[in-house]
């Protein structure tokens, strides 16, 4: 069977923020829209709220108001969910509970014609289970959107075990008609964005636990690799509440595999009512002249000297390093040939981190984070050996600023925390893969759609290489024990 959806008639049943959005993107793209919630007068007081939105559009010269008018016009708030007799497809967007949906498919599969075509937007729930129990469970598809929907350009077009691929291809050419980017996606715990991104928190999560560093730290050097906020921030807005959430489901819906457990510092900011703006309080402080996020630690540090330096190393980020070198008019050898990446001072090492601590590297050393460039002012994480003379321990930062970068340091920990975190979002996009719930082109695309990454996990994997990220997993593996820190097959076999 093969459905073109282009224009056709659609019901959206829940008239939330979900099912508002996504009647708004449905009317704006010519399909006539019916709005049913169970909630009296709610459906109506959805297409008001919607009517200003699209005023305040128009206000903004963003939108004609006759395209406004249209688009008005085309939604109608109905009071039954008979309606839906009338609809080629039905948009699910109500309460995310498994028993609740499952209900309200089957009620529709009574009503609906032969050929229409049902979609979920649940963002946890398994496409799978809600179909069974459907005559035609090969109907129901899941169709994720992001909020807010009209900005937020990625649908995650979710195949249960049933679920037609003419199905799933006629909501994946409906999503792009109406402006956004699908991405197919498996039905498993999370889809694709849901679960690729646990590791952007849980490395934060997990290194503030053995407060290797403070949550403005952390959130500096994530924001200097080019995400848009840092975790901390994040998770702040977010609610912790509903993060932990999400962690936990994914934690449970994978038979507690302990790749995915979710962190104790959570669960006291949740259980201590911590949970971000919403409350006045998470990592930070909101409210009334409450500082939101802490000012980055600025030092000024006046520029070392060494008799003898030496640039280690190749590639882009080696001749970045050469370039700023230059600058200061510090006289510099180079070492190309070498197995390492970063200054050597008077015998002292400066090194780009492979995974391994200072510690385990040497006396005199110091390792520094994976940067997105050279300079800039980025802030960037190092940490020196435990053995480090103080003497080297107070210069290291120097050579970082010297190469213009905002030194932050931590505790000598594998990975720091931007490469760690990077390493771990490629590993959990391989895992992914290699569960074929998503291509590597559309893993990239759904990180930088659904959640504003800078990049895709395979972009960085190709900036980067593979046998690198393996070893630094393998060494956070032993470092920490235990599965989540385990390299995806996928990975190995590109070694
Ligand atoms: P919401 O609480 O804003 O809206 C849900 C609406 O559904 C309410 O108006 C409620 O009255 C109505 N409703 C509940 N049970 C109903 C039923 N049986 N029949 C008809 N209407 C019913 O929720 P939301 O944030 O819009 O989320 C809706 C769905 O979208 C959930 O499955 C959620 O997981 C998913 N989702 C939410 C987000 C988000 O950021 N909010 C993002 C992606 C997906």
């Amino acid at each position: 069977m093969t459905h073109t959806l282009n224009g056709a008639p659609l019901l959206v049943v829940g008239a939330g923020i979900m099912g508002i959005g996504i009647a708004q993107v449905a009317a704006q793209a010519g399909h006539p829209v019916m709005l049913f919630d169970t909630r009296d007068g709610a459906a109506a007081e959805a297409k008001d709220k919607l009517a200003k939105t699209l005023d305040a559009l128009v206000a903004k010269g963003k939108l004609r108001s006759e395209e406004a008018a249209l688009a008005l016009s085309r939604i109608e708030a109905v009071a039954s969910i008979d309606a839906a007799a009338s609809a080629r497809l039905v948009v699910e967007a109500i309460v995310e509970n498994l028993a609740i949906k499952r209900t309200l498919f089957q009620q529709l599969e009574a009503i609906v014609a032969p050929d229409c075509v049902l979609a979920t937007n649940t963002s946890s729930i398994s496409v799978t289970a809600i179909a069974n129990g459907l005559r035609h469970p090969g109907r129901l598809v899941g169709m994720h959107f992001f909020n807010p929907v009209p900005l937020m350009k990625l649908v995650e077009v979710v195949s249960g075990l049933q679920t037609d691929a003419a199905v799933a291809a006629a909501i994946f050419d409906l999503s792009k008609d109406w402006g956004k980017v699908p991405v197919h996606a498996r039905s498993t715990p999370g889809f694709i964005v849901n679960r690729i991104a646990r590791p952007y928190y849980a490395e934060t999560l997990a290194l503030l636990l053995e407060q290797a560093a403070t949550p403005a730290v952390l959130d500096a050097c994530l924001r200097a690799a080019g995400f848009r906020m840092g975790p901390c921030e994040l998770m702040d807005l977010i609610g912790h509440d509903t993060n932990f959430a999400v962690t936990q489901s994914v934690y449970e819906a994978n038979f507690f595999d302990r790749r995915f457990v979710p962190s104790l510092v959570q669960r006291e900011m949740v259980d201590g009512g911590l949970l971000g703006r919403k409350s006045g309080r998470g990592f930070y402080a909101y409210g009334d002249g409450a500082a939101t996020v802490l000012p980055e630690s600025i030092e000024s540090m006046p520029l070392p000297t060494a008799k003898l330096l030496r640039l280690h190393g190749q590639g882009p980020l080696a001749e970045g390093f050469a370039t700023a070198l230059e600058k200061t008019g510090q006289a510099f050898l180079r070492v190309q040939a070498s197995d390492w990446l970063g200054l050597e001072v008077d015998g002292a090492q400066l090194r780009l981190t492979d995974g391994r601590t200072a510690s385990q590297l040497g006396t005199e050393v110091a390792v520094f984070d994976r940067p997105l460039s050279v300079g800039h002012g980025a802030a960037l994480a190092w940490a020196p050996s435990l053995r480090a003379s103080p003497a080297w321990t107070g210069t290291a930062a120097r050579w970082l600023a010297a190469l213009d970068f905002k030194p932050q340091r931590m505790a000598d920990t594998p990975g720091l925390v931007v490469a760690r975190t990077l390493a771990m979002l490629i590993n959990e996009a391989a895992d992914a893969v290699l569960q074929g719930v998503c291509t590597p082109e559309g893993a990239d695309a759904a990180m930088k759609l659904g959640v504003n990454y800078p990049a895709g996990p395979f972009e960085w994997l190709a900036q980067w290489n593979a046998p690198a990220v393996i070893g630094l997993l393998d060494v956070l593996d032993a470092h920490y024990r235990g599965e989540r820190y385990r390299v995806s097959p996928w990975l190995r076999k590109f070694v």
